[in-house]
């Protein structure tokens, strides 16, 4: 799928909400989806980044993105609700959800895991997007043909030591896209799809590997093209599937 071109108009007219759209794959996601036609809510939890964000895209001459501070560790149902209000009222519909947003928290041992963590790092990459999901679920079905993305990665399909709640919660990540898919494709249009980025040059990437040379990988602009393909219509009859973007 690195190869997939899509189309300079690919996603006009659509409106799809990024999570974590601040920095890293968020921010790339978000500048590709815009790039491609679509209008863009930014969600994420640092308001600078995102207006940061928002100034590139408006200096791309792309529609004008929407700005949505929200940090999806501390948000209420009531919160989530705002946000389904206010998309409804403003575009009627959403066409794309790409919950990206992640924490990654320490590399230890289960039996000395802090139990804090656990429980940030399983509300912001689980939680999260299952109350972010739910509140927009009628927004999604009045779409012709929404598409949900979810972001696990490869410790979401292989379990590796130390890797802890991280793993831990991407393996929930795949599980909920699993059973969403199932129940949708039988009653809407509305197709369900797991991303594994795949090692890519960011924060959390430099987090997680601190010797490693970040010039050694990929960037986010370059693993696009899955997100790029989900997003678009030549994915309309793919739904339950784990992709992988390298
Ligand atoms: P970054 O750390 O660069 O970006 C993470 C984003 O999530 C930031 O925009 C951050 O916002 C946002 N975020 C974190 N906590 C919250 C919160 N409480 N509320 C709202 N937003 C929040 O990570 P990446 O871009 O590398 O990762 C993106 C996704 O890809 C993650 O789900 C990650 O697990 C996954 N992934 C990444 C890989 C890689 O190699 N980079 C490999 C495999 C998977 P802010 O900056 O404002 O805190």
């Amino acid at each position: 799928m690195k190869d997939y071109k899509a189309k300079p108009n690919s996603l006009k007219g659509r409106t799809i909400l990024v999570t974590g759209a601040g920095d890293g794959i968020g921010r790339a996601a978000a500048l590709s989806f815009a790039s491609h036609g679509a209008t863009v809510i930014l969600l994420g939890k640092t308001l600078e980044k995102l207006e940061k964000v928002f100034d590139s895209i408006v200096a791309l001459k792309a529609p004008e993105p929407v700005i949505l501070p929200l940090d999806l560790e501390k948000a209420s149902t009531e919160d989530y609700k705002l946000v389904a209000d206010s998309i409804v009222e403003q575009f009627g519909q959403l066409d794309g959800l790409l919950h990206n947003a992640g924490l990654l928290g320490p590399r230890a041992p289960i039996a000395y895991y802090p139990e804090h963590t656990w429980q940030q790092l399983m509300q912001v990459n689980v939680t999260a997007a299952y109350m972010l999901t739910k509140a927009l679920m009628n927004a999604l079905l009045s779409a012709p043909s929404a598409s949900i993305c979810f972001t696990s990665s490869s410790v979401g399909r292989q379990g590796r030591a130390y890797w802890g709640a991280y793993s831990v919660s991407k393996f929930a990540v795949e599980g909920f896209a699993q059973v969403l898919a199932d129940e949708l494709k039988q009653t809407s249009k509305v197709r369900v799809n797991c991303i594994d980025p795949g090692a890519t040059r960011t924060n959390m990437r430099k987090d997680a590997y601190p010797a490693e040379d970040p010039e050694t990988l990929p960037t986010p602009e370059d693993i696009m093209p899955l997100y790029l393909y989900l997003m678009g219509d030549d994915s309309i009859e793919v739904t339950g599937q784990s992709l992988k973007a390298q």
